[in-house]
């Protein structure tokens, strides 16, 4: 399958992990939006939010439940944002579900 997401699952492309457990991966993003940028997703190819069904919605709170758990890991001690995008007016670019961890300095306003 040509996903980007889905080859860095496997190892075909290279990622800065920062957590990995038998139902997701952590890692930075390459094009960093805040000082502190890392992306979650599942080991399983959901496209997006829009996917997700009462079979799949195990990998969303899977991955949720570490979420605490990674911030620290990689020093967001005073708060973070958690974001994801779905289809293109939300401005999905891999459509692999995934969630954006950001912080490492105060945000401003959403969209
Ligand atoms: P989105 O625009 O919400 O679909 O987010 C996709 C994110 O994946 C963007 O922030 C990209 O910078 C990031 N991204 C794309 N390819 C890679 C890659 N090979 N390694 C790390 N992050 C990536
Ligand atoms: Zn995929």
């Amino acid at each position: 399958m040509d996903c980007v997401f889905c080859k860095i699952i496997s190892g075909e492309i290279p990622s800065r992990k920062v957590y990995e457990d038998d139902m997701m991966l952590a890692f930075y993003d390459i094009e960093p939006a805040a000082p502190v940028h890392v992306v979650m997703i599942p080991k399983a190819h959901i496209e997006s939010v829009d996917a997700l069904t009462e079979e799949n919605i195990a990998y969303v709170t899977h991955i949720f439940s570490k979420v605490s758990e990674i911030a620290k890991s990689v020093g967001l001690k005073d708060g973070y944002r958690v974001v994801t995008n779905c289809g293109p007016d939300g401005g999905q670019t891999v459509f692999h579900i995934h969630f954006h961890l950001m912080g490492g300095k105060t945000l401003g306003k959403m969209a």
